[in-house]
């Protein structure tokens, strides 16, 4: 099974989210199932020091009438594609500022640049595209491109359907694809071109990162605009969940604790509960059950349930530790509630690695009171921590986290479902035996990237068998 993935991050090169984790980590675990894998993502400025000094190859295409072409970088089993104008910035996709105005061209030149060294290298089995910056790739197999790669089969992933890629029709010609794609059936979306919808219309199959969230995306609330595209593609579309790094991500072997501790040998977990108290000016009292939580502070993680709910929670006796960045508003926020309660609340507003591998371990419980939620990592790391989580159930977290089995699940985003939940979590905690259920049900979970990258490589089979 030979696989091309096209992706706009790769990490470790480049990474802004999921996005990068899973095009990083999937060729490595195709690769232990016997595929044959290969990658491919622009040389953006501060990757360039990852490539290696050979020559490179030069590939030319046109980007509708004007000429264009890509250097191909190669180290291992990725490969570079250099555009000195498109790719040689500070940032990925934009600046603080706002995304590029130029992203619609810099990213079709991905999609020729991949496809035309695809060509020259000998057409794979399947080449697998990711989000709208790679949408096109699908449709040019089918259309531009249909000599050379005759028996190749695609699929395309959505990691968040709400960036869609969505430029102005005047772009249409620098695709070549001709205007008689412009049609609500393939390109066009409300008079403008969308990037995404091709990748849905086209890709022999479709993936997005859980069970969950492909149902959900089916749907009104979170389709934004393309439910009827993935309603009537549902038999194509299909839900694999990521998985986590299992070597950065083990209780048992983690630089950043004060002890390790496993699920057979879990005392060292109180000693690195203690330490977090301690790193975080809190009474070190083992008996008073602390929640952490780590995550972007925006309206997708559901941090207006989180702050309502410290509010109406001021007099239990809980501990919370809190790691986020982000939107000013719940900052300020988040401070406010630490600031009322010192000896109950800590709150940091940071970006800071070790302390969430500090808050996971030291950790009882877990909050993730998310709005949507694709696939959610920090509940895999949770229940591998054995930090109970209690999580909304949507998307990835409904599929990961089953009430009174492995964690505590609510429905409804209000702040009194959050606190029964919770409520729940600490009836649960009282009692010993219980608890240890409950943390070794999550111990236990398989969360690492085998399981999804045999998924990924039943549906490429699927496809070139079918
Ligand atoms: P999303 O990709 O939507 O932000 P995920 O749960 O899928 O959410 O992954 C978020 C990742 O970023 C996790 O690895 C989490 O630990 C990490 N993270 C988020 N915010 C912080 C922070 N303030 N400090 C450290 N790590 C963070």
């Amino acid at each position: 099974m030979k696989v091309a993935i096209v992706a706009p991050e790769v990490a470790p090169f480049s990474k802004t989210g999921g996005l990068g984790d899973v095009a990083g980590a999937l060729p490595g675990a195709l690769a232990a199932l016997g595929a044959e894998v290969l990658t491919i993502s622009p040389l953006y400025r501060p990757v360039q020091k990852h490539a290696p000094e050979s020559t490179p190859h030069q590939l030319q295409f046109s980007l509708g009438s004007l000429p264009s072409g890509v250097s191909v970088h190669r180290s291992g089993n990725h490969y570079f594609l250099e555009h000195r104008d498109y790719f040689d910035r500070d940032g990925l996709y934009g600046t603080s500022t706002g995304d590029f105005a130029d992203n619609g061209a810099r990213f079709l030149c991905l999609c020729r640049g991949a496809l035309e060294l695809l060509r020259a290298l000998g057409a794979p089995d399947v080449i697998h595209a990711h989000d709208w910056q790679t949408g096109l790739i699908p449709m040019y197999v089918k259309t531009l491109y249909r000599d050379a790669f005759a028996r190749t089969r695609t699929v395309f992933t959505i990691h968040n359907l709400a960036y869609q890629g969505v430029f102005g029709r005047e772009m249409m010609p620098l695709t070549g694809l001709g205007w008689i794609h412009f049609n609500w059936k393939e390109l066009e979306f409300h008079g403008n071109l969308n990037l995404m919808k091709a990748g849905l219309v086209y890709a022999d199959a479709l993936t997005t990162v859980s069970p969950g969230y492909a149902r959900e995306i089916q749907t009104p609330e979170q389709g934004y605009g393309l439910e009827g595209v993935l309603r009537e593609r549902s038999g194509a579309l299909h839900g694999i969940l990521n998985g986590i790094d299992t070597a950065e991500w083990d209780p048992s072997n983690d630089p950043h604790l004060a002890a390790r501790y496993s699920a057979g040998a879990p005392a060292g977990k109180a000693a690195c509960k203690a330490a977090l108290q301690r790193r975080c000016g809190l009474p070190e009292r083992p008996e008073v059950p602390l929640v952490g939580f780590v995550g972007r502070l925006s309206v997708q993680k559901g941090i207006d349930l989180l702050v309502g709910l410290l509010e109406s929670m001021g007099g239990e006796d809980v501990h919370w530790v809190i790691l986020g960045a982000g939107d000013e508003i719940y900052q300020k926020a988040l401070r406010a509630a630490a600031v009322r309660r010192p000896d109950r609340v800590s709150a940091h507003v940071a970006f800071d690695a070790a302390l969430a591998h500090q808050i996971e371990a030291g950790s009882d419980l877990f909050v993730m009171p998310s709005l949507y939620e694709p696939c959610g990592l920090n509940q895999l790391y949770s229940l591998r921590y054995g930090a109970v989580p209690v999580v909304r159930a949507t998307g990835g977290l409904a599929d990961t986290v089953h009430d009174g089995e492995n964690g505590f699940t609510f429905g409804p985003y209000t702040v009194e479902a959050f606190a029964g939940a919770l409520r729940r979590a600490l009836e649960a905690f009282a009692d010993r035996a219980v608890w240890r259920k409950v943390m070794a049900a999550g111990m236990s979970r398989d969360s690492s990237w085998e399981a999804s990258a045999r998924r990924y490589l039943w549906l490429y089979e699927s496809l070139v068998q079918g």
